[in-house]
């Protein structure tokens, strides 16, 4: 079956909606985009945390001189998991810079925005995942703003395919003073004597799963090093997609499958599910 899109305003099958050759965003990765979520409860299907998604997305937007109508957006979402009747979905809304010159003045472009679902487990496609340290450097927050800007992905994907290429399914990356940033698409965790901490580091992502996980768990949020990390009795990785998921080796040093990691994933499916009722508000009802 087609996949439906939301498109500036209509909603209409993917086949039928193009963009042209000439989109600024397809030259120079000017746009801005989400990865939300949308999960089956008792209730029907619920998007978990649209207006946090919303907010970062306008953020991004923001950094472009793009003005986001986060209303329509939200609108726009609740429209095309409707449409496709989706529940267990990836919610995927587009902001972009369209027409108008290839210059790099962007007040003159036409604004375009769009909404997708489409069915999708997590794209780490299990519940660990071994990661290399990469080689690369993270897009420092000076020189990009660490939100969803559509260019900024090209410093993930080359560091993705790296890791890859080594046999390993993530990338994580860690600055020039030993410090750890973040993950290609997720945040990173870790469990010392029981004891849960959140990486922080001013070049990564604000994830919005990482902030669930500190609310559930009251985790520290603090620098870490890679040394650290190492020395870690569990380390997980955190996002939309990855939900919770375990690291079961970082380079060399291979993990053995965590209790915590493995019951703080459990906790987070039952409240992405609807059935936490004391987190029922970060549920948005389709
Ligand atoms: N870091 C990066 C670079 C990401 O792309 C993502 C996925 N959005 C995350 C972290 C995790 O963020 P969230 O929990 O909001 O999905």
């Amino acid at each position: 079956m087609s996949l439906n899109i939301w498109f500036d305003g209509n909603i209409g099958s993917a086949e039928s909606l193009t963009a042209p050759l000439t989109t600024h965003a397809l030259h120079y990765g000017t746009g801005v985009f989400e990865g939300i979520r949308s999960y089956a409860t008792r209730a029907g299907a619920a998007v978990f945390r649209l207006p946090e998604h919303l907010e970062r997305m306008r953020q991004g937007a923001d950094a472009l001189g793009m003005q986001m109508d986060v209303a329509a957006a939200s609108e726009a979402t609740v429209a095309v998991l409707r449409s496709n009747q989706h529940r267990d979905a990836y919610v995927r809304p587009l902001f972009w810079l369209g027409v108008g010159s290839l210059g790099l003045d962007v007040a003159p472009l036409s604004r375009h925005l769009m909404v997708a679902s489409m069915p999708w487990a997590s794209h780490l496609g299990a519940s660990s995942v071994s990661v290399a340290v990469s080689p690369m450097r993270r897009n420092r927050a000076e020189a990009m703003p660490p939100l969803k800007l559509c260019g900024a992905y090209v410093n993930s994907i080359l560091a993705k395919r790296e890791a890859g290429g080594r046999g390993f399914g993530e990338a994580m990356f860690v600055d020039d003073s030993g410090f750890v940033v973040e993950c290609t698409g997720e945040n990173v965790f870790l469990v010392r004597s029981g004891k849960i901490t959140a990486v922080q580091h001013p070049d990564a992502l604000p994830g919005i799963t990482r902030a669930t996980l500190i609310e559930m768990t009251g985790a520290e949020s603090r620098p870490v090093t890679l040394e650290e990390l190492l020395d870690a009795d569990e380390v997980f990785l955190t996002g939309t997609s990855a939900e919770v998921t375990a690291v079961s080796a970082l380079e060399q040093r291979s993990f053995a499958p965590g209790p915590v990691t493995a019951a703080l994933r459990a906790q987070y499916l039952q409240i992405v599910r609807g059935e936490s009722p004391q987190y029922a508000h970060w549920l948005t009802e389709v």
